[in-house]
């Protein structure tokens, strides 16, 4: 048989018709590799256990002898119940059957019977929704489940793959080098296929696991570090060499002192921007740690050396403000910056493009208007793009073709916890400013119930009456701007009833007008209006060091790294800053959730915690892309697998024998098929 790869359609299976096939195809099984590789999501696990080990109402199966004669009672015409005693282990408990009376004729005293069902630990008692006379089989302790859709069932997708297995289990080849099965005792693929379908025991499913789990972080992480590594050779980068002197005495009129942190990053970004070599960084950095005066010193650093840069920014309201405080921190070095956004029009907007493109502009700060056709840059050599993960992966490249191959520089409040960062950013180096600001003071973070509300607020008067400012961030309804912006509207008009004339409530959200965005921004910002209710758009970056409170509904359903971004929007000045979550959080992970936010105000414990709580998908939120979809393994509880295979795949790049030997001729032609041998780009 010729090895294809099993690249055959299912059809070739014997006992898999067109029909089946049809079906199959909606679960996305072509191929007999797809079948195989269709993997179940969990299993039935009917072990015996140790009763005393169970918890209440969890599922279980025991085996225990029939120790009375059943007993039988009905109440109305079609509703029974049918009990038994049952020795388990020398335990006495009771098994029910409710609406089965024939099983009172299958079932004898002294019998020996398997039952499974859900155990109440406080009667003793299980509700069967299973049971086999006689003892249990050994080779089915696990039964896979799969995901099934239209007429496929969990057994049909079992008969099948049982069915490719006896038809083409031989021609199953091996994916990894040998090395690993060994240092690692992994199974092979043939036989991890076959474990993992029809697991004989729980060391199978695990070992099954095992190997599939490492094999998906390899594949994924090789093609990462090749991705890095042509990056790298490719990128025919630009030696940028900056005015050291230049450099100092801007550093030297700055109102601070750099923390080592920024220091050390500082020192990172300039090699890069030194080397031949693209710079493809990611700088992460809580809320308030400096990032933006890193920013500054790199763009400048860039523009001493003759060239533009460029500072992409999520949102109008940002832009300006960044605008605003490069400019002021900049022009007195004579560096021409401007802003452009799609607001920003007429005879403006070409004045501006005519100036970026013959260089008399030095820095361009703008929103994505930034990386329209119409922009065209004399000689751009640094981009920044701040809270990148709001761009999407497209926006991101198109900015990068930009000008002659620019470094780029991706910074973000979000910490990203290590797990994902090296999974998602594997291709990227990775900068962290780890270190706060002397003197910052802790937010105090109360979590109180939606209940307390007037409490809440008289809290609130007590700052406005000393001359404070506060925001009150409305519920987030998921995917729907139109209840967001409603949300606020009701808020707001409550709030303005309940502070009648004595404190002006303004009003944000996402539907305004980015005139009308900016002129409540302004009046917040000169303290004409006290109270600023908004949606989260205040999310990211906004800077009034008059506000100390900031009041969050609903705080159960914001992400905890969310909550934390929008959190820093006060503490920015030199009063102590409050913010309180209104929750009433329905399960005991919200509630966890709930209390680690007062707990902590690090930003990359949350995030971890965020992770581990809530999982990758939900990390990002549903609407991001790029991050990586593994079948068996989780890039939270694998983490450690996944990072043994991230070194392992750089040790394999960073090899001659990679490259040429025939042990990786199967991993070499996984990177040729996914593109990345071509030099294309992964994303
Ligand atoms: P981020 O963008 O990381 O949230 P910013 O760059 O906006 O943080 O900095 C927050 C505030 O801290 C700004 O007012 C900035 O001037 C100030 N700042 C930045 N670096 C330092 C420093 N090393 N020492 C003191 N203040 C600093
Ligand atoms: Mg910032």
């Amino acid at each position: 048989m010729k090895d294809n790869g099993l690249k055959q359609p299912v059809t070739d299976v014997k006992g898999i018709g067109e029909e089946t096939a049809e079906a199959l195809s909606d679960l996305n099984i072509r191929t007999v590799k797809d079948l195989l590789e269709y993997f179940p999501y969990r299993y039935e696990d009917y072990r015996l256990k140790d009763l005393s080990q169970v918890k209440h109402e969890e599922k279980v199966t025991v085996e225990g002898v029939v120790h009375s004669e059943p007993s039988l009672v009905y109440y109305g015409r079609k509703r029974s119940r049918l009990t038994i005693r049952l020795l388990v282990n020398q335990f006495l408990v009771q098994v029910v059957y409710f609406n089965q009376p024939y099983m009172k004729n299958k079932i004898s005293i002294n019998e020996t019977l398997t039952v499974t069902g859900k155990w109440d630990a406080h009667r003793r008692t299980i509700t069967a929704s299973q049971t086999k006379i006689g003892e249990m089989k050994k080779n089915n302790e696990f039964e896979p489940v799969y995901h099934v859709k239209g007429s496929v069932t969990v057994k049909g997708v079992r008969r099948f793959i049982q069915l490719a297995l006896n038809q083409y289990g031989e021609s199953i080849t091996e994916t990894l080098p040998k090395e690993f099965l060994l240092n690692y005792k992994l199974l092979n693929r043939r036989e991890a296929i076959r474990a993992i379908h029809f697991p004989l025991n729980s060391n199978d499913v695990k070992q099954a696991r095992r190997r599939f789990v490492y094999e998906e972080f390899l594949y994924f992480q090789l093609k990462m570090q090749a991705l890095r590594k042509f990056e790298r050779e490719q990128s025919k980068g630009t030696i940028q060499k900056y005015d050291l002197e230049k450099l100092k005495l801007f550093l030297e009129s700055l109102p601070f002192q750099l923390t080592n942190a920024q220091k050390r990053v500082v020192n990172e970004i300039l090699a890069d921007l030194k080397s031949p070599y693209r710079m493809n960084r990611l700088l992460q950095g809580d809320v308030g740690s400096g990032k933006t005066a890193v920013a500054a010193i790199a763009l400048y650093a860039s523009i001493t050396a003759g060239f533009q840069g460029a500072l992409m920014v999520p949102t109008e309201i940002l832009a300006e403000q960044h605008a605003e405080s490069l400019k002021s921190m900049l022009q007195p070095f004579d560096i021409e910056c401007d802003l452009l956004t799609s607001s920003v029009k007429g005879k403006r907007r070409k004045e501006i493009l005519e100036k970026v493109s013959n260089g008399k502009i030095h820095l361009l700060i703008g929103t994505h208007a930034l990386i329209q056709d119409e922009v065209v840059f004399h000689k751009l050599g640094l981009v920044i793009t701040d809270e990148q993960h709001r761009f999407g992966v497209e926006q991101r490249r198109i900015l990068r073709e930009k000008g002659e191959n620019p470094d780029v520089l991706f910074m973000t409040a979000t910490p990203i916890p290590r797990t994902l960062a090296i999974t998602v950013f594997g291709e990227m180096d990775v900068s962290v400013i780890d270190e706060m600001p002397a003197g910052r003071k802790v937010i105090e973070t109360y979590w109180a119930k939606h209940d307390m509300l007037d409490r809440v607020l008289g809290f609130m008067e007590k700052e406005l009456i000393q001359g404070r400012q506060a925001y009150v961030i409305c519920p987030l309804i998921e995917e729907s701007d139109k209840l967001d912006v409603q949300n606020a509207i009701d808020v707001h008009a409550s709030l303005t009833a309940y502070f009648g004339n004595r404190y002006h409530v303004g009003l944000m959200h996402g539907r305004l007008t980015s005139d009308e965005k900016d002129s409540v921004m302004k009046s917040f910002s000169s303290n004409d209006v006290q109270v600023l209710v908004s949606t989260t758009v205040v999310e990211v970056g906004v800077n009034v060091p008059n506000a100390t409170m900031m009041v969050i509904y609903d705080a159960e359903r914001f992400g905890l790294s969310q909550l934390h971004q929008l959190r820093g929007r006060v503490g920015r000045g030199s009063e102590q800053s409050y913010c309180i979550l209104l929750a009433d959080p329905k399960t005991e992970v919200g509630k966890e959730r709930m209390k680690i936010m007062t707990e902590t105000n690090d930003g990359f414990v949350l995030s971890e915690k965020d992770l581990e709580l809530r999982g990758p998908g939900d990390f990002f939120g549903k609407k991001q892309s790029g991050l990586p979809e593994f079948k068996v393994a989780d890039m939270v509880h694998d983490y450690r697998a996944l990072e043994t295979a991230r070194n392992d795949a750089a040790e394999l790049i960073r090899s001659e024998a990679f490259w040429n030997s025939p042990e990786y001729e199967t991993l070499r032609g996984y990177l040729q098929e996914s593109e990345v041998l071509k030099g294309e780009k992964l994303d």
